[in-house]
This record gives C-alpha cells, sequence and structure tokens, in this order.
C-alpha cells in the first residue's frame, strides 16, 4: 500500500476515533443528567428468602436495605412520584433523582417494606389495588406460594407430590402456576384448596394489606400512596368504560377511605401490551398527575408524566449490576434494542 493510501486511512480513523469520543461523551452525558423509577412488589427477611416458592416475586430485604444504603450515600435523592415530577417541571433535568414504588398492597409492605424506608428516613410510594384491603381479589398465586411454602407434600389432580425441598418447592410452584394459568386460576385453587384441607380465606387475609395497615401511613409524608386499579386488569383489554371505572374506582376508594390525595397512578403488568396510548389518555382523563408502566428507561426532562418508565427489580434483577444498568439507562436502551419493553 502506498504512503497516499496510508495517510489517508489514517486520517478517516482519526476522524472515527473523534467522532466515537464525541459521541461517548455526550451519550455519558445525556445518561447522567436522569431520574430513575425502581418498582418492586414483595420483600422477605434473609431467613424466610430460601424457601421461598416464587423468588421471582420477591426481594430480599437485606438487598433492599443494602441498596437503599448505597443509593444515598452514593448521593442519589430518594424521593416520591411527587417529588420528581415537580422537580421535572421547575426544569430539573432530574439527575440523581429515585423513587420506589411498590405494587398491589401485600402485608409485607406494611410488615417490612414501609417499617425499612422509614429507618432510612426516605419516601416509598405504594400503588395500591383497591380490590386486595377490600377483600373483593382471592390471591391465589400467594395462597399457592403459602401452602407450598409450609408443607413437605401436597396433592395434585389425586397424586401425592414431595414438595418437602426448596427445589421441589420452586419446581412445583412454576408448574402448577403455569397449567393453572392457562385455564381458570382461581377454580383451579379453590379446588386444590379444598383437596388439601387448606383455608383460602385465612390464606389471603394472611397475605393483604388491610384497610387498618394502610391508616397507619396516611399523613406520613414519608409514604405516598397511589392506585393500581380495583380488580388488576390488563387495562389495554377492557372496553374504555370498564377502564376508566377501575382507574377512578381505585383512586376514589383510595381517597375517600385514607383521607389521602391519591395523584398519581401504576398500571398493572405495564408492559406494552398491557397499556397503550388510549390508556394514557384515560389516566389524564380520570384525573391523575401521572401514570406509571413497566417499560424500562430513566426519565428526564420532556418526560411524558403518563407513561413514566419503571424498571422492576425482584428476585431475578437483585444485584448491584442490574440497578446499576437501570439507573444508567442502558437496560432500557437494551430493552428498546431487543424489543423487550
Ligand atoms: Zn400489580
Amino acid at each position: 500500500m502506498n504512503s497516499p493510501e496510508l495517510s489517508g486511512m489514517r486520517a478517516v480513523r482519526k476522524v472515527e476515533g473523534r467522532v466515537t469520543q464525541m459521541l461517548t461523551s455526550s451519550m455519558a452525558k445525556w445518561l447522567r443528567s436522569s431520574g430513575c423509577i425502581l418498582t418492586f412488589h414483595r420483600a422477605v427477611p434473609a431467613g424466610e428468602w430460601e424457601k421461598l416458592p416464587n423468588r421471582n416475586f420477591y426481594l430480599n430485604l437485606d438487598f433492599l436495605d443494602r441498596l437503599i444504603a448505597k443509593l444515598i450515600l452514593n448521593k442519589w435523592k430518594i424521593v416520591t412520584v411527587d417529588k420528581l415530577l415537580c422537580a421535572l417541571d421547575q426544569g430539573n433535568d432530574g439527575a440523581r433523582l429515585i423513587n420506589f414504588s411498590v405494587d398491589d398492597g401485600y402485608r409485607d409492605t406494611w410488615e417490612h417494606i414501609v417499617p425499612l424506608f422509614r429507618r432510612h428516613g426516605v419516601p416509598v410510594t405504594l400503588f395500591i389495588t383497591t380490590g386486595i384491603p377490600d377483600g373483593t381479589l382471592p390471591l391465589g398465586w400467594a395462597g399457592l406460594e403459602s401452602i407450598l411454602a409450609q408443607r413437605d407434600s401436597v396433592v395434585l389432580n389425586g397424586e401425592t407430590i414431595d414438595v418437602s425441598s426448596p427445589a421441589h418447592k420452586r419446581h412445583w410452584f412454576t408448574k402448577i402456576s403455569t397449567d393453572w394459568d392457562a385455564g381458570d386460576f382461581s377454580r383451579q385453587f379453590a379446588a386444590f384448596c379444598q383437596t388439601n384441607g387448606a383455608d383460602a380465606v385465612r390464606l389471603r387475609e394472611e397475605q393483604a394489606l388491610t384497610w387498618e395497615m394502610l391508616e397507619t401511613f396516611s399523613g406520613d409524608p414519608l409514604v405516598e400512596i397511589g392506585a393500581h386499579t380495583v380488580s388488576h386488569p390488563r387495562v389495554s383489554c377492557l372496553t374504555a368504560n370498564a377502564a376508566l371505572h377501575e382507574l377512578e374506582g381505585s383512586a376514589e376508594r383510595l381517597r375517600s377511605r385514607l383521607g389521602v390525595p391519591c395523584r398519581h397512578f401504576a398500571f398493572p403488568y405495564g408492559r406494552s401490551a398491557d397499556c397503550g396510548a388510549r390508556d394514557f389518555d384515560l389516566a389524564r382523563e380520570a384525573g391523575f398527575a401521572s401514570a406509571a408502566t413497566t417499560c424500562k428507561g430513566v426519565i428526564r426532562s420532556g418526560q411524558d408524566a403518563f407513561c413514566l418508565p419503571r424498571n422492576t427489580i425482584n428476585g431475578a434483577y437483585q444485584s448491584m449490576a442490574y440497578v446499576n444498568a437501570f439507573l444508567s439507562g442502558l437496560a432500557g436502551i437494551g430493552a428498546r434494542v431487543l424489543d423487550r419493553v
């Protein structure tokens, strides 16, 4: 290769290097100037972790404790959704603001999660499905988990099954819940309880957050309460009227029962197939100040408040590496590239 060609290639490489450097530094700057919402459902003390049949639905409280401490140490400010939106409205780009939201309304929210956030002196947002404290949702999944966690064997389809080890509990939870999900989960759960002499109502009561527990949060500036529908449906599958009833009904019930503002909403399931443009408009029409999804991503100024991204952390994503990917926005970019939103 002659020298003019060589020098030409060197020049091209130099330009490429500069462009890459510029893109990398502007991308890093862009990623830094953002806020983030992390969401999860349940948390248990470390001693109960091993026996959980459905770890993907839980966080280990020790991990959550370390995570909160580390975020505070690294100068992240943990805020309510109200504060996060307020900062964006005032022109703040949301940098290093983070919100934790806990969905549905299980007993461990009252027993473990809120007390942990209070100990750290930082707020947490609860998106409550009002059918849980109202006792109108059977919570069959949670009931199945309890039965498998507490017993060494169960009877299923006329056969006795060994569920004595943690590995067996996890295996059978996945198998049974997948089979039942394909049909009528509630009916199958009721029949399973009858066969195994389990009290479905008592199991539900052991898992559900009650109105009395929720009352202990009202007026606490560290607990922000938002709505998460009445019966936890996939909102995109409902008619507009039925969807609006779920959105307005849950907010109204929370406001009247607890005397709280209830300005924010989170869509059940929350991925792009579960809520879309029509549903974001309905949330606006229902009078909310924001609505959140579970599409991964970060929040920066200009963010549409009615499709807030949230990043799910649970047993499958329980590591600082995952959390760092969420905070940087890389997980959201990755999900969009892979079309997993
Ligand atoms: Zn939910």
